[in-house]
């Protein structure tokens, strides 16, 4: 491959990762150890917040009271796409059964797990439709108990538009708990919810250790830590969208990457002139997080065909990625790696992010390799069962037993022998 990198990231500092595993590891001990007692400590030290932990049915009802009516219409407008979405999914679930062979018969069912916690952030910004995503995909899913949590403002606790969001999603319990704290209490069960199945929800690095610290002792749905987004422009696409949809990208955090591969060196180059002037543009503190995330982690990257655009595109395997390029049916049938991809220049992340439909939780850092985003499926366990009747059983237990006293499973072979003394053919 011929590419060439016309802006590249700064090298990361090697310990950052393990600092944070290193304070998330002693937090959750801690809590572990503590209870309750410790997540109260940490709401405090980290959040500022003194106040009740878990929301009253009075307390979520003033919330909702307080948010404007065309607030609402437009959080009721995004619930229902993406409930939609959530529902055509379950819709492709599949139950099945079959007679694999005379008399046996077998089956799959989906059964959904018996509570979720969704991690709702609100540290930099109120991630209203993170609530929306999270708890809306778990609700259609059948999941009977679902905890939520999210970052409180001091003396304020969750912003009303997010307990509206929460509330209007199904969530059974809110909770006032934000970063590792609130994962723990989820994944516990603390102050009245139910241990959690599986944790769901983006959150910042500390929050995407916690959950990865606590897999195995519960599900969780994928590494989703601090966003990325990559777009693939050629010729045809317009360089102002194109900065645009990057910059609007940086502003998650000064963590977050944004990509340009292309195949048009003047259109890079335009790109590139323009972005200062639109991060400028923005509100201070949304510009420096932009500022930095462009200066320090994105690249662009310049090839000599589509082919290797895509090719470039895959090794990426962005969270976001987007095509504002000619045939957009190639690319959607040639790109492998990526957590949701935004086709043409009349859509943008920005609508995947808030309103159209199809989850903004996915596979960050890579993990689009082996993982899509967050769905129905994630809240789903996907069970086999099997039956037989007697001349079934004999000519199973036949066969099991000789496989299993040539792998030395003498246990397994008598318990295929059992069957054929109590189930002559
Ligand atoms: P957050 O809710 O993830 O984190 C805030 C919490 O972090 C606070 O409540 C605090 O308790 C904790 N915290 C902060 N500093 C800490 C420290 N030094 N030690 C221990 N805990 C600490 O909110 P955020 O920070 O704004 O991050 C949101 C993240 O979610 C961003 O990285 C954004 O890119 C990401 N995001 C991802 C997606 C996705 O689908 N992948 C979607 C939306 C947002």
């Amino acid at each position: 491959m011929a590419i060439t990198y016309l802006k590249k990231a700064a090298p990361r500092p090697s310990t950052e990762n393990k600092d944070i595993r290193d304070i998330v590891a002693i937090m959750l001990a801690n809590i572990e150890r503590e209870g309750e007692a410790a997540v109260r400590d940490y709401a405090e030290r980290l959040d500022g917040w003194t106040g009740e932990i878990a929301l009253s049915a009075e307390a979520r009802k003033a919330a909702c009271a307080r948010v404007p009516e065309d607030l609402k219409d437009d959080i009721r407008f995004a619930h229902a796409n993406i409930r939609r979405f959530a529902e055509a999914q379950k819709a492709t679930m599949g139950e099945c059964e079959i007679e694999v062979m005379p008399g046996l018969i077998a089956g799959q069912k989906q059964i959904p797990v018996g509570s979720a916690g969704c991690y709702v952030p609100g540290g930099r910004y109120s991630h209203i439709a993170s609530a929306l995503m999270t708890i809306t995909t778990a609700k259609v899913a059948g999941v009977p108990h679902i905890t939520a949590v999210s970052p409180t403002r001091p003396n304020v606790g969750i912003p009303d538009a997010i307990v509206f969001a929460m509330e209007l999603s199904g969530a059974d319990l809110i909770l006032n708990l934000g970063g590792v704290q609130g994962i723990a209490a989820m994944a516990k069960g603390y102050f009245g919810g139910k241990p959690a199945d599986i944790l769901v929800g983006p959150g910042n690095s500390y929050v995407a250790e916690a959950k990865r610290m606590l897999f195995g002792e519960v599900g969780i749905d994928m590494f989703a830590g601090p966003t990325d987004s990559l777009v693939v422009a050629d010729h045809t696409a317009c360089a102002e969208t194109v900065a645009w949809d990057l910059v609007s990208q940086a502003e998650h955090g000064t963590d977050s990457p944004v990509w340009l591969v292309t195949i048009d060196k003047g259109l890079a180059d335009t790109v590139m002139a323009s972005v200062a002037a639109m991060i400028d543009s923005l509100p201070e503190s949304n510009g420096a997080a932009a500022r930095t995330a462009w200066h320090e982690r994105a690249e662009v990257v310049l090839c000599d065909s589509r082919e290797e655009a895509a090719q470039v595109a895959d090794g990426y395997a962005p969270e976001h990625l987007q095509v504002q390029a000619e045939d957009l049916d190639w690319w959607l049938g040639r790109l492998s790696a990526y957590g949701s991809l935004f086709l043409g220049k009349e859509t943008t992340v920005a609508f995947g992010d808030k309103t159209s439909g199809p989850n903004h939780v996915l596979p960050t850092s890579g993990a689009a390799r082996y993982t899509g985003g967050l769905s129905v499926h994630k809240f789903t366990k996907t069970v086999t069962w099997q039956r037989c009747n007697a001349a079934a059983s004999h000519e199973l237990a036949l066969r099991t037993a000789r496989i299993s006293r040539v792998e030395g499973m003498e246990g397994h072979a008598r318990a295929a022998d059992l069957r054929l003394r109590k189930q002559p053919a």
